[in-house]
């Protein structure tokens, strides 16, 4: 089919979530590279919104998906599973997290964060204790539950009345947070690197900040990682650049490196709050999904990757920055790693975004005004310098 029929069948019979999308449909992809269904090449640097770390066709990836798919892949969580207990292993040794559950998105990993903060209070004697504080600009997800626990309106107002038990505060505001937490608080939610919003890091002393005052309040410390976990930052886990732990993480996008997993981790004082019956998943966990997962894990700590995404990460933002030095409309570089936004200060976002789509490059945008780029974790300093070129021509031309 080309790729006319393709979006005519499209709109006649996919529901319109996307309005108009990029015009192209890929074929197939190998390193950051992808091609589309007229054999044009792409560099890709936005990654299917940050879940392709190890970039396409990864030979570890995908033998591990092939292999396992023939021999297993569904056989529900009624029965021991060796690759999910294998993966949770791996999360559990690498991180500050004891116990680990599998699901199957971010939005689910989200729900089931946001179950355990409130069942842990409920088992102990203060079921008054349901209230999730987040911050303003975030992303948890698009089920009734994470969508209220979204700070952003714009997606509240079609589904009103929202769930109940959430606010939100601005980002980096102690004193804002602090006011916020009441007798009925149970926890506070947020992403350490916002991403979906723009791309806006939490300060080192605001997330110590943060992690003091649920101390002082006996209340949870939850972290969305699943766009900044896994490498995206420069380290493994995004709360490794604060120093600080949290009680409860989340983890999706990269994890199954394309194929769908979500993970919640928790500290093992709140992880036991779950007991037989509470929480449960069909698919969550699978043969398939965490084969997939375990060949994720082996390559980002095994291959290097979170320290090239930290190399190559900080060789970008530094490329940016000169760029931005030469081109006012570059108003601002923000990011850790290779999780990386990009402020103009006219709102040219769109224009630039196709410019490059028409070079070849595949970036995201935020808005009118942000650029989002979120290139794969194999990413090396070579294909910086073409994506850099291509942004300098797009936004001069
Ligand atoms: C993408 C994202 C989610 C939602 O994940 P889905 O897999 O789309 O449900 C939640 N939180 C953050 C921080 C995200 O970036």
């Amino acid at each position: 089919m080309n790729l006319n029929e393709i979006i005519e069948m499209d709109k006649k019979y996919y529901m319109n979530t996307f309005g108009n999308r990029t015009p192209v449909c890929f074929e197939y992809g190998k390193g950051i590279d992808l091609w589309d269904t007229e054999g044009r090449k792409y560099r890709d640097f936005f990654s299917g919104i940050a879940v392709n770390a190890l970039g396409y066709s990864h030979p570890k990836l995908v033998n591990a998906i092939k292999e396992q798919a023939e021999k297993l892949m569904h056989c529900s969580s009624l029965y021991y599973i060796e690759q999910q207990a294998h993966l949770a292993k791996v999360l559990v040794e690498n991180s500050c997290a004891d116990r680990v559950f599998f699901a199957n998105s971010g939005a689910e990993a989200n729900e089931g964060a946001i179950k355990l903060a409130r069942i842990y209070f409920k088992k102990k004697g203060m079921p008054e204790k349901y209230g999730v504080i987040t911050l303003r600009n975030s992303f948890h997800g698009r089920t009734l539950a994470t969508l209220a626990a979204t700070g952003q309106e714009k997606y509240h107002k079609p589904y009103m009345p929202l769930t109940p038990g959430f606010s939100s505060v601005p980002i980096n505001d102690l004193e804002a947070l602090e006011e916020a937490v009441d007798e009925s608080t149970c926890a506070v939610m947020l992403e350490p690197v916002q991403g979906e919003s723009g791309v806006y890091p939490a300060t080192l002393e605001y997330i110590k900040g943060v992690r003091d005052l649920c101390d002082k309040k006996g209340i949870l410390l939850i972290f969305d990682e699943v766009q900044c976990g896994l490498g995206r930052t420069g380290k493994l886990f995004g709360y490794q650049h604060f120093d600080v732990e949290p009680d409860i993480f989340t983890l999706a996008k990269a994890l199954g490196g394309g194929f769908p997993i979500g993970a919640l981790c928790a500290k093992a004082h709140t992880a036991a709050a779950f007991e037989p019956g509470d929480h449960g998943s069909t698919f969550g966990g699978n043969p398939l999904a965490c084969a997939a997962g375990l060949a994720v894990m082996d390559t980002l700590l095994n291959d290097g990757l979170v320290e090239n995404a930290e190399r190559v990460g900080n060789y970008f933002i530094g490329k940016l920055k000169a760029l931005a030095g030469k081109h006012p409309i570059l108003s601002e570089v923000r990011g850790k790693g290779l999780m990386i936004g990009v402020q103009l200060s006219e709102d040219r976002a769109v224009e630039i975004k196709e410019k490059c789509f028409r070079e070849g490059y595949l970036i995201g945008s935020v808005g009118g005004n942000i650029l989002r780029i979120l290139p794969p974790l194999i990413v090396t300093e070579q294909d910086i310098d073409g994506m850099v070129d291509v942004l300098e021509g797009a936004i001069t031309e």
